[in-house]
């Protein structure tokens, strides 16, 4: 595959490019405050979403057709390249009479090959930079799959765009980053652009900062960042959209490393490995509440046939059973007994709860 990198799409872009804007085109106010608002703090383009993939019924499905051309307004209003996500044809349509200058698929879409290629097909014959976002699901060769149905429709201004993978149960992202995704992308696609969409992935303000850095630290090439005048009112993703002075404060604040210096592996593998102890110490806590309620039933099971809460014959075999275990995984012994026992310690006083709740009924 061969790709016109994003400096050469002829739009004004540099090598490290900023597209901000807001998650959805509200009104023609918002979108142009927006777009006065980002271009004055560096962006480079301005997106808005027109048409949005809601995860549920009766959310703001966006406002439609209507949207493209305040969009188109705010564009020439700033000299910013606009673009929009499209997810069918109607859509592709609709953006190439508005004149959009840049399509993007999201991440529902990349998910579906036959959802890609009816607008691959659609979009045949048409020369216009096209981004694909990641599938929701961390799957690189769907990802890939979707850039070369595109490609194969004879576009070659693309452009990758990660915006994290979905996950079940709890954790500090909407969608988790899996930084190796986009870094073995680079490897086997080495010409292809990738734009880092923290906005999606952290799903909170808070979080978007070191994101950006990190997309920085990996040599990303630009970054996509959701914008809104009033974020708290938005009517779409508000927790993590930020106004255009905050934006401007993000990027000010992001450094600028050479891509040889400051060991950024190092920085990125210690991120890394410290989001995986995050997530460790999120299950272990989890896993001992899990523990707790069996405990607890326990403890009504002992009451309701009155015997005591403490078998010490029990004890003593868990504690052997257990010692064992960690002694073959290489834990110290000390320290596996002083936990264990505090997680004892902890049952005992669930029992001991459970068992004077019995005191109290009668
Ligand atoms: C968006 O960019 O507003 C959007 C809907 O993103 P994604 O496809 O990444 O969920
Ligand atoms: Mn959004």
């Amino acid at each position: 595959m061969e790709f016109i990198p994003m400096s050469k799409w002829e739009l004004g872009l540099d090598d490290f490019s900023v597209i901000a804007g807001p998650c959805s085109a509200e009104t023609p106010e918002q979108v142009m405050e927006t777009a006065l608002g980002v271009a004055q703090q560096g962006a480079k383009m301005l997106r808005a979403g027109i048409w949005k993939p809601r995860t549920r019924p009766n959310s703001f499905e966006g406002v439609g057709s209507p949207g493209l051309k305040w969009l188109k307004e705010a564009g020439d209003a700033t000299g910013l390249p606009v673009c929009t996500e499209v997810a069918n044809v109607k859509h592709v349509y609709e953006a190439l009479r508005t004149g959009i200058d840049v399509l993007w698929l999201g991440a529902r879409t990349t998910t579906n090959p036959f959802a890609v290629q009816e607008i691959a097909d659609a979009l045949e014959g048409v020369d216009i930079p096209v981004m694909v976002k990641n599938p929701v699901n961390p799957d690189i060769d769907l990802w890939i799959g979707a850039m070369e149905r595109i490609e194969k429709a004879g576009i070659t201004k693309i452009a990758a765009i990660h915006r994290g993978f979905s996950t079940y149960g709890p954790s500090k992202y909407r969608n988790a980053p899996h930084w190796e995704i986009p870094v073995e992308l680079r490897r086997r696609l080495p010409d292809v652009p990738i734009i880092c969409d923290p906005s999606h992935i952290c799903g909170r303000r808070d979080l978007l900062s070191a994101i950006s850095q990190e997309a920085l630290d990996l040599n990303l090439d630009g970054l996509m960042i959701e914008s809104h005048p009033n974020p708290d009112k938005a009517l779409s993703d508000a927790k993590q959209q930020i106004t255009p002075e905050v934006l401007g404060e993000l990027l000010a604040g992001l450094i600028h490393r050479e891509a040889v210096s400051n060991d950024p592996i190092f920085l990125h593998s210690l991120e890394n490995f410290r989001d995986q102890i995050d997530e460790f110490d999120r299950k272990l806590i989890e896993v001992i509440a899990e523990r707790m309620k069996v405990v607890r039933q326990i403890g009504e099971y002992k009451r309701d046939n009155n015997i005591t809460i403490l078998q010490t014959s029990r004890w003593n075999q868990i504690i052997d059973e257990r010692m064992e275990q960690a002694r073959s995984l290489g834990l110290g012994e000390a320290i596996m007994r002083e936990i264990l026992g505090q997680v004892h310690q902890e049952s005992i006083r669930q029992q001991t709860e459970v068992m004077n709740n019995q005191i109290e009924k009668h």
